[in-house]
């Protein structure tokens, strides 16, 4: 099993490109779980026809220690599993709380030992990077972290402020960059733009990905693209990236719980401290 985390800025296309890594690493016969972590909870909208799938906070506000897993964890198109972690009550909670309370919730219920994916992806806003949002980078949860950026300034802060976090971390063992993924808007010398940031962040562009209309048809069709455009120009480079990210994958392991147990424990308290 590896375990991947997608960030970048709100709106930046992380939802776009992990919905498509997943069909591409299902479409390899890897059993792969994707992890909603945002409290909009449309990471795998597209994985399921456009429907939402209830959260997994939503559930737990309504059945507690009742939840089963099977009520958090749902099998989308090409068999990959899903789950969204939602949010708190608009207003009341703290969204980072949020992703905490959801991934112990998987933890409590065994989920990585019954569910045995090879693949787990999380897919993660980056415009907060606080210790719940962290939690991915900085817990054992994913032992790689890839960046979704434009050349866009605002995405290209937000992207260096996620490396900034994977930096900090590091030299503990968690995880690290794995690199980082352009995905076109299409603005003046993007991709120069983009490997400035790199140099700056001592990583390098692992996939270039096209502006596609055909995205926007797919949404229509409720369809991944994987699914709708097969051979679109996005889905091949998906499909390579795919394979970059499987032959960079860490050799280890299952050992996320070893990780978990002795990680630093800061964020995790930071964001105990906040209600859901
Ligand atoms: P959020 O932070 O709100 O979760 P996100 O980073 O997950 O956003 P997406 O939801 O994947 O972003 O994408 C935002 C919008 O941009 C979507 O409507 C998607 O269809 C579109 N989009 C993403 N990438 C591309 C692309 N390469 N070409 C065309 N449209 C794209
Ligand atoms: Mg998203």
């Amino acid at each position: 099993m590896f375990r991947i985390a997608i960030y970048g800025k709100g709106g930046i296309g992380k939802s776009t490109t992990a919905a498509a890594l997943s069909c591409a690493f299902a479409e390899k016969g890897l059993r792969v779980l994707q992890v909603g972590c945002d409290p909009k909870a449309d990471s795998t909208l597209y994985l399921h026809g456009g429907k939402r799938i209830p959260t997994i906070l939503e559930t737990l506000r309504k059945k507690r220690t009742q939840a089963e897993l099977e009520d958090l964890v749902f099998e989308g198109c090409k068999g990959i599993m899903c789950a969204e972690s939602g949010g708190p009550i608009p207003g009341l909670g703290c969204a980072g709380r949020g992703i905490a309370a959801a991934f112990e919730a998987l933890d409590e219920r065994n989920a990585f030992d019954i569910l045995k994916p090879d693949v787990v992806l999380y897919d993660v806003l980056g415009d907060v990077v606080c210790g719940g949002f962290a939690m991915p980078i900085r817990e054992g949860y994913a032992e790689q972290v890839y960046i979704v950026t434009s050349g866009e300034n605002m995405a290209i802060y937000a992207a260096a402020n996620i490396a900034m976090a994977v930096a900090n971390f590091k030299e503990r063992g968690y995880a690290s960059l794995g690199g980082v993924i352009l995905n076109r808007r299409d603005v003046p010398d993007e991709r120069e733009k983009v490997e400035t940031l790199c140099r700056d962040i001592e990583s390098e562009i692992v996939a270039d990905l096209p502006r596609d209309n055909m995205i926007a048809e797919a949404e229509k069709t409720g369809q991944p693209l994987m699914e709708a455009f097969p051979d679109s120009a996005f889905a091949k480079e998906i499909r390579r990236l795919a394979d970059y990210i499987l032959e960079h994958a860490p050799q280890s392991s299952d050992e996320r719980g070893i990780l978990y147990a002795s990680a630093d424990m800061e964020g995790k308290r930071a964001a105990d401290r906040c209600d859901l």
